[in-house]
C-alpha cells in the first residue's frame, strides 16, 4: 500500500496491505516481508509455506480510534528436520492478541491508575487487563532473578494483627524486590521459591537473613550453593536488647540514657559522650557491659577473615555471657551464619528501603482485593 503507512506503523518484518475503517475503528491488513524463515530446530532456511491463518491483534490507538492489525500467521514446513514451524513475529508474543507495545502501554498505565480505569478507557474487560498485566509481568519476572547472587529474605507485617506476615525476597546488589509470598511458613516459602529454574537458584551464593525466622531450612532446600549470612544489624539489635535490659535492672532511667547507651559510640558528639560518661558512672556493671557492647561492635567494624572473626567472637562470648545471656545463646546458635558476614560483608541494609516502599504501595491501595494482584503490582513497581 503506502510507504507512509508502513513508516507510521513502524513494525518490523511486515508491511501494510490495506487500511480500512469500520465503525470508528481502524483495521490494517498486514503481510510479511520475508518469503521464508530459518527453522529454529535445525537452522535450515525454508520457503515452503504450509498455511497462513491470519489473526487479529490490537495495537496502540491513533487519532482517538482503536487500531486492529490483521497479522499473518504463517506456518512453514522444514524439509530438513521434517517439522512444521510457525513464524515468530518480533512485535507479537506467542498466543497473544495484542502487540507487545500495546501491552507495555497498558502495563505502564495500570501502574499510574487502576485496572478498572484503564479497562474503561480501552474498552477492555477487567480480565483482559489482568491478563495483559500478568503476561508482561511474567516476561519481566525472568529478569528479576537473572544473575542474582546475593539474596535477602525477610518478613514484614502487612496488616495489623495476626497472620498477616508476608515474606519478601530481595536482590541485595540490585536493591530490588524479586519475590513476595503471602506466608511466613517454611513449606509455603519453599514451594514459592522452588518454582524458579534450577540454574537461577544455584547461582545464588549468599542469603542474608535475621535470626528469628525459620529461614535456614528454606535456604538449605532452595539454594543448593548458598551460604547463610546473619544480618549484622539484627545481631547488634540482640546485643543491645540485653544491654537495655541491664540498664533498667540497675535503675537507670534518665531521659536519653537508652539512646546514649545503644548508639554507636563513634556516632556520638562530644556533649553526648560526656553525658554518657556521667550515666556510666552510676553503675559499674552497666559500664562494663557497655564496653563489651562496643567491643562486639568493633569486631564488626574491622576488616578480618572469617577465621579471625570466629576467634574474636568466641573470646567475646567467653567473657560477655554474664551480662549478655540471651544474645550470647542466640549468637552461639547462629555462629556460622554470623561469621559468614566476613566473607563479603553482606548485610540486609537494602531491605529497609524496600520494605518502606512496599508499605507505601500498600497504603495507596489501588483497590486490590487479593494478594496475587497486590504481589504483581508491587513486583511491577520494582521492575521499573
Ligand atoms: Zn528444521
Amino acid at each position: 500500500m503506502s510507504f507512509h503507512l508502513d513508516y507510521l506503523l513502524d513494525l518490523p518484518g511486515v508491511k501494510v496491505e490495506t487500511c480500512t475503517q469500520i465503525e470508528g475503528q481502524i483495521y490494517f491488513r498486514l503481510s510479511a516481508l520475508a518469503s521464508g524463515i530459518v527453522c529454529p530446530h535445525c537452522d535450515n532456511y525454508t520457503e515452503e509455506l504450509h498455511q497462513n491463518r491470519p489473526i487479529l491483534a490490537r495495537d496502540l490507538s491513533v487519532f482517538g480510534r482503536s487500531v486492529y492489525l490483521q497479522v499473518p500467521r504463517r506456518q512453514f514446513y522444514c524439509a530438513s528436520c521434517q517439522r512444521y514451524v510457525t513464524e515468530k513475529l518480533e512485535f507479537l508474543d506467542k498466543k497473544r492478541r495484542h502487540t507487545q507495545r500495546y501491552e507495555q502501554n497498558i502495563y505502564a498505565r495500570v501502574q499510574q491508575s487502576s485496572m478498572e480505569q484503564i479497562g474503561r478507557e480501552e474498552g477492555l474487560s477487567y480480565d483482559e487487563i489482568k491478563g495483559i498485566f500478568t503476561h508482561v509481568n511474567s516476561c519481566k519476572k525472568k529478569s528479576y532473578w537473572e544473575s542474582v547472587k546475593r539474596v535477602s529474605i525477610d518478613e514484614i507485617s502487612m496488616r495489623k494483627g495476626k497472620g498477616s506476615l508476608v515474606t519478601v525476597v530481595s536482590d541485595i546488589e540490585g536493591g530490588n524486590l524479586i519475590e513476595m509470598i503471602d506466608s511466613h511458613r517454611q513449606p509455603d516459602i519453599i514451594e514459592a521459591l522452588i518454582k524458579q529454574p534450577f540454574e537461577v537458584l544455584k547461582q545464588v551464593e549468599e542469603v542474608s537473613i535475621d535470626m528469628w525466622g525459620g529461614f535456614p531450612k528454606v535456604i538449605e532446600q532452595v539454594f543448593p550453593n548458598a551460604k547463610i549470612v546473619i544480618d549484622r544489624f539484627h545481631v547488634m539489635k540482640a546485643v543491645n536488647k540485653d544491654l537495655n535490659k541491664l540498664r533498667r535492672a540497675v535503675g537507670i532511667t534518665d531521659r536519653g540514657s537508652k539512646y546514649l547507651l545503644l548508639s554507636n559510640r563513634s556516632n556520638l558528639n562530644s556533649d553526648q559522650i560526656e553525658r554518657l560518661a556521667i550515666t556510666l558512672e552510676k553503675s559499674e556493671c552497666l559500664r562494663i557491659a557497655y564496653e563489651m557492647k562496643e567491643e562486639f561492635r568493633e569486631i564488626y567494624e574491622t576488616d578480618m577473615t572469617v577465621k579471625i572473626a570466629q576467634t574474636k567472637f568466641k573470646d567475646w562470648l567467653n567473657y560477655a555471657r554474664i551480662f549478655f545471656k540471651e544474645s550470647c545463646s542466640t549468637i552461639v546458635n547462629h555462629f556460622e551464619g554470623i561469621c559468614n558476614y566476613f566473607l563479603n560483608r553482606t548485610t540486609s541494609g537494602v531491605m529497609e528501603g524496600i520494605n518502606n516502599r512496599i508499605k507505601l504501595i500498600m497504603r495507596q491501595g489501588y483497590g486490590f482485593s487479593n494478594f496475587d494482584n497486590f504481589r504483581e503490582r508491587v513486583l511491577a513497581c520494582f521492575s521499573n
